[in-house]
């Protein structure tokens, strides 16, 4: 959308309709709503647990992806993430004339945020490019839209987080993702509400996934996986969704990545590690395991285990005194020896770590992290 002197005037639509779903995004996703769902009522069918929960994912894709139209910021790697959110919605089940609606619900929505008309044109071109980018790559996936694996394993620990281990039905061999990805899922306590988790694991041949699951306060789902999880649930997943592993196994052995992880976002990190274990020369890479307190270093037995069997790979623990400052701290001591930085955890941690890396001078290319974690 953008080569010639469209380009800047498309960026600078771009901002001011990023500020105006920052200003006030109710607004913006109300009227989403109201245009989609009033011109096809019977899609909120498709969103069984509801509307509300889909909201925050919704703005946090829109910001993600204005941001990326008003930075000029690589382009493949946005229609990557379409395409992915494509696939990824191939779970709600959504026919090709649902994206042309959601199209039109998307520019009227951009359009009614946006207070000078000249970017309305802008809003018509973004909604296009997102929702044919979705619908040509949900189309295009042949592989299924969902697919399950059954709890095998349960391992409490002391901490509010539980490790959930599920072998993947014979057709989901290998299990269908990518390194470092994150998976759609949905547990059979709470049928229709999604929710992401990331496997701890690499896809593999035998079907064996890992999870760790934190409980939030008053969280539905993870509050029904600790309470009721038990061997034998069957767990249903969609497409894996992220690029956090991408280019980790290109840094050359005698360069460093650096893996910063805080709560559960250890589980990806842990699974790109595992990756790297199975090769046989790998970068120096140190994993910081940020936690609010002892309890809470529930896996720190088992990476040291990993650290003791391969020279390269080495782990610290951060117990976090302050919002994520000590951990934040940590990994600009680090970061600067290193060519990687792949940062995962809670939105907080995320941005806390992500704004001290970019103060302290490493180069935002260095720094890798899901848009939407
Ligand atoms: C890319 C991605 C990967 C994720 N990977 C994992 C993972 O591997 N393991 C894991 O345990 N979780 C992970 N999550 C979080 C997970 O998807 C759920 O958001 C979380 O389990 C809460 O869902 P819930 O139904 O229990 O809470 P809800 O019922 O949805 O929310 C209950 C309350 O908790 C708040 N809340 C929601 N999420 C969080 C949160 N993450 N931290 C603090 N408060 C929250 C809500 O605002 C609300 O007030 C991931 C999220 C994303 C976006």
């Amino acid at each position: 959308m953008s080569s010639n002197d469209e380009g800047g005037s498309s960026r600078g639509a771009a901002a001011r309709l990023l500020a105006a779903v920052r200003r006030d995004p109710a607004v913006f996703v109300r009227s989403f709503h109201l245009e989609l769902f009033g011109s096809a009522p019977e899609l909120v069918e498709q969103f069984p647990s509801g509307l509300g929960e889909h909201r925050t994912a919704f703005v946090q894709m829109a910001e993600h992806v204005l941001g990326a139209f008003a930075e000029g910021s690589d382009p493949p790697a946005l229609i990557d993430l379409l395409g992915q959110l494509g696939r990824d919605h191939r779970k709600h089940r959504l026919a090709e004339r649902d994206y042309l609606l959601a199209q039109t619900a998307l520019a009227k929505a951009l359009a009614a945020s946006a207070p000078d008309p000249r970017d309305h044109a802008f809003a018509e071109r973004a909604a296009a490019l997102v929702c044919q980018v979705m619908a040509q790559e949900a189309g295009r996936d042949e592989s299924p839209e969902s697919w399950s694996a059954e709890v095998v394993e349960r391992i409490d620990h002391p901490g509010p987080t539980v490790v959930v281990r599920l072998l993947a039905d014979p057709e989901a061999r290998p299990t269908p993702f990518r390194v470092g990805q994150y998976l759609a899922t949905l547990v059979p306590q709470c049928p229709g509400h999604w929710r992401y988790f990331s496997p701890a694991v690499p896809p593999n041949e035998n079907g064996e996934l890992e999870l760790h699951i934190r409980a939030v306060p008053g969280g539905t789902v993870s509050g029904a996986v600790l309470k009721h999880t038990r061997p034998g649930d069957r767990w249903l997943f969609g497409a894996g969704y992220g690029s956090l592993g991408a280019g980790v196994a290109d840094v050359p052995p005698d360069q460093a990545v650096l893996l910063v992880a805080g709560d559960t976002g250890l589980a990806p990190l842990r699974s790109i590690a595992l990756a790297l274990a199975l090769r046989g020369e790998n970068p120096r890479t140190t994993m910081l395991v940020g936690a609010r307190g002892r309890a809470e270093l529930y896996d720190l037995s088992g990476l040291r285990d990993l650290a003791r069997a391969n020279s390269w790979f080495n782990v610290l623990p951060v117990l976090e005194t302050g919002p994520w400052s000590t951990l934040a701290r940590t990994a600009v001591e680090f970061a600067a020896r290193s060519e990687a930085v792949l940062v995962s955890g809670p939105p907080e941690m995320a941005a806390t770590c992500v704004e001290a890396l970019l103060s302290s001078g490493v180069a935002p290319g260095k720094i890798r992290r899901d848009p939407v974690s």
